[in-house]
């Protein structure tokens, strides 16, 4: 059985994965908006992504007969200021997270809860991965002056993004 700080610590991470989510989206929309359709595609294709780790979490509570409560998003911001704004914000967001998991691992090990171990290793590796995307796009946007043509080019590149199988 799972305990309850752990089962009210996972309901928690169920919301800050759909924020992220919704977040993701919100920057798909204002750079769909701006007519960077590249950079739309890959952040819908993360809010996805953000969606379906808010799911595994979902999908492991249910498997451990634990209780879902879901709890309100916040509402993310509606427009940014710049691309190399929004992916500064994508890469705080995702050190954020990731601090979230590492606390979450914590607990587990407290708890020695160590099914909810093994599920939280997908997601330490998981957050090496979303950092480190965050930066590299970041670095590249920083080299482009605000506007420049090259930054058609990152469009064109990060479009092709693809959802993620597993
Ligand atoms: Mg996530």
């Amino acid at each position: 059985m799972i305990s309850k700080k752990l089962q009210e610590a996972i309901n928690e991470q169920i919301k800050n994965e759909f924020h992220s989510a919704y977040l993701y989206l919100a920057m798909a929309a204002h750079c769909e908006a701006e007519n960077l359709a590249g950079f739309g595609k890959w952040l819908k294709v993360q809010a996805e992504e953000e969606m379906g780790h808010g799911m595994k979490f979902y999908e492991f509570l249910i498997d451990r007969g634990a209780r879902v409560t879901l709890q309100a998003i916040p509402q993310p911001p509606a427009s940014f200021k710049s691309m190399v704004s929004i992916f500064e914000y994508v890469l705080e967001h995702e050190q954020k997270v990731t601090g979230l998991i590492n606390r979450l691992y914590e607990i587990a090990l407290q708890e020695k809860d160590f099914a909810a171990q093994v599920l939280l290793h997908w997601f330490i590796n998981e957050q090496v991965e979303e950092e480190k995307n965050a930066t590299q796009i970041l670095e590249q946007l920083k080299m482009i002056p605000e506007k420049g043509g090259a930054l058609l080019f990152l469009d064109r590149h990060v479009g092709k993004r693809e959802a993620e199988k597993e």
